[in-house]
């Protein structure tokens, strides 16, 4: 009999294959005493063991995508040094020989008391560092339990369909190994659309399921399953006539991606003639072939902390500079460079304080007007490389005019220094204010007269407009980018930009969803950017689209104020998108 479950749709496709279950952390551990003479081979057995699933972190370091988002190689990075992190190997040996246990069991011991003191940090953030400390454990413990190849050997049978992997969580490190080995899609009982693991799925085109509880048990292994990562949806045991429709759904998700692929060189203009820009999200400098490769017009946003992370120094002018320089040599069009954007979920390691509440203290802007010589040293980069390319500046998390003051005055001073130097920059650079706190964008037509753009961090902007931590699982489900005090904040940052002849973009990850481009467009959004995965698609709902109706149905819509009928005309709107 056939099985439906409804999960979260982390990852969009539809995949067909049968069902691997596999461990990710929870696993049986065993637990026994040693003998003395015991005791110095089981310790050797655990330092192997670890020297293994380094080795393994450092192989999964070097496969990593190119098109994949910054965040994961940092997270493998974070991996591997806890594998070097005293407080973990050590002590576990010590427990080893001190307790006369076997190393499964000292090693979860340790990190139970790890993940202990981690749960009663009164910070979100380190708060879910118990997470890396789990997944780094249960690799050493998988090593150690010799169930490191989660299907089989790792040379996965060539004839046999590839497999649907069910886990109770994975690890991007994870995902990548097991989609080297090829399969068809996984489903895990935890996690979310926001996690590293989805945003990792998503670039390698995996479909993906998340928070199916209990679907292990429900389960059995060979069985054949469907996987629909945009319903969120998983059909076990299907029958014939359900197999012929996903079939025939894959192949039309197929004639789908070959139809955008053709879309590379269209211009991007609505049915009723408006050019939109189409710009790339870029994270790592490798992304921006891939930008140029699905016809991005420019980079919207280049987010620069990623050189920043994973280090113990700071990067140098003349190192930033070869980076900057490359970037905008990347295209023809023009290049956005946020500046540092550390603090909060994105520790470059200045200071060990842990501030009270990270997203609401010492971030962005706000540090970098604090560490001027960090500042001072990126300005100086990024106006050297102003003089080989058309760069913007752009300055992330303002929330008052006095800090656009202060930063332009930084930027003028750097500016006086290269002049003094002999050393050429663009004298009429642009300068603008991510627009992500809410007073930003209520303060924007006074903003906007100290901004040559702006553009909005929707992802930022919705966590401060609705109180919700963008990295806490728990109230995940209140992300709301249709709420209307968020669509409200939008388009009044639209109208100011407008109003002050300014242009308007959007960098947030609601600009690369197709869903809310008729809906953006009827903002008064003409400016796009988003990652390169998403450029063809949203171009197409811009074509397809009549942007002077648009404008019309979104004021009627913004201006109801039934609760019910506001989201149906919303969700009517939105559904025009869909393929
Ligand atoms: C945003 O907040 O929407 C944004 C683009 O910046 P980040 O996601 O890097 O905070
Ligand atoms: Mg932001």
């Amino acid at each position: 009999m056939s099985l439906w479950l409804s999960a979260i749709g982390a990852s969009r496709g539809v995949a067909i294959g049968p069902v691997h279950r596999m461990h990710g952390t929870d696993l049986d551990i065993p637990e026994y005493h040693l003998d003395d003479p015991a005791i110095e081979t089981e310790i050797a057995r655990f330092q192997q063991a670890a020297h293994e699933a380094r080795a393994q972190l450092a192989a999964v370091r070097e496969q990593i995508p190119s098109n994949a988002p910054a965040e994961i190689g940092a997270f493998i990075e974070t991996h591997l040094l806890m594998m070097d992190d005293t407080a973990l190997i050590d002590t576990v040996t010590a427990r080893i020989r001190e307790d006369r246990i076997n190393a499964e069991w000292a090693l979860k011991l340790q990190s139970e008391e790890l993940i202990d003191v981690f749960e009663q940090m009164n910070d979100g953030y380190l708060r879910t560092r118990r997470d890396d400390i789990a997944h780094v454990t249960a690799r050493l413990q998988r090593v150690l339990l010799n169930q490191e190849h989660p299907i089989g050997t790792g040379t996965a049978d060539q004839n046999s369909d590839p497999p649907v992997i069910v886990a109770d969580e994975l690890t991007p490190a994870d995902i990548i190994l097991l989609h080297q080995q090829g399969i068809a899609a996984i489903v895990t009982e935890h996690g979310g659309p926001l996690s590293h693991s989805a945003i990792l799925a998503r670039s390698l085109r995996l479909p993906a399921l998340m928070g199916a509880t209990g679907v292990r048990r429900l389960l059995v292994d060979e069985e054949i399953v469907v996987i629909d990562g945009e319903a969120g949806h998983l059909l076990a045991a299907p029958d014939a006539a359900a197999l012929d429709f996903y079939h025939h759904r894959q192949q039309r998700d197929a004639r789908y991606q070959r139809m955008l692929a053709v879309l590379r060189d269209e211009p991007a203009v609505s049915a009723d003639g408006v050019h939109i820009a189409m710009l790339a999200n870029v994270e790592l400098p490798d992304d921006s072939i891939e930008a140029g490769r699905v016809g991005a017009e420019g980079v919207g946003l280049y987010r620069t902390e990623f050189l920043f992370m994973n280090r113990k120094d700071t990067p140098s002018e003349e190192e930033q500079l070869a980076v900057y320089r490359q970037v905008l040599a990347s295209t023809d069009g023009p290049v956005t460079i946020r500046t540092l954007d550390a603090g909060a979920d994105k520790s470059i390691g200045l200071s060990d304080k842990v501030a009270p509440n990270p997203a609401l203290g010492l971030r962005a802007i706000r540090l970098c007007l604090k560490e001027t010589g960090l500042f001072r040293s990126q300005l100086r980069a990024l106006l050297r490389a102003s003089a080989e390319g058309r760069m913007r500046i752009m300055l992330p998390m303002i929330s008052t005019v006095g800090e656009m003051r202060q930063a332009r005055h930084l930027i003028n001073e750097a500016a006086a220094e290269l002049a003094a130097e002999g050393l050429a920059y663009d004298r009429d650079l642009p300068i603008g204010a991510m627009i992500e706190v809410p007073a930003a964008a209520l303060a924007a037509p006074t903003l906007a007269r100290y901004c040559d753009f702006f553009s909005l961090g929707t992802n930022d902007l919705i966590q401060y407009t609705l109180a919700i931590d963008r990295i806490d699982d728990e109230i995940n489900y209140l992300y709301d980018p249709l709420h209307p005090a968020v669509l409200t904040l939008i388009r009044m940052t639209i109208d100011a930009g407008q109003a002050a002849g300014i242009s308007v973009s959007m960098c947030g990850e609601m600009a690369s969803d197709k869903r809310y481009t008729a809906l953006l467009l009827g903002l008064g959004l003409t400016e796009f950017s988003m990652h390169p995965a998403s450029v063809l698609e949203v171009k197409r709902a811009v074509m397809g689209a009549d942007v002077a109706r648009l404008r019309r149905r979104v004021a009627e819509i913004l201006s109801l104020t039934d609760a019910a009928t506001y989201r149906e005309a919303l969700d009517g709107l939105t559904r025009e998108q869909q393929i």
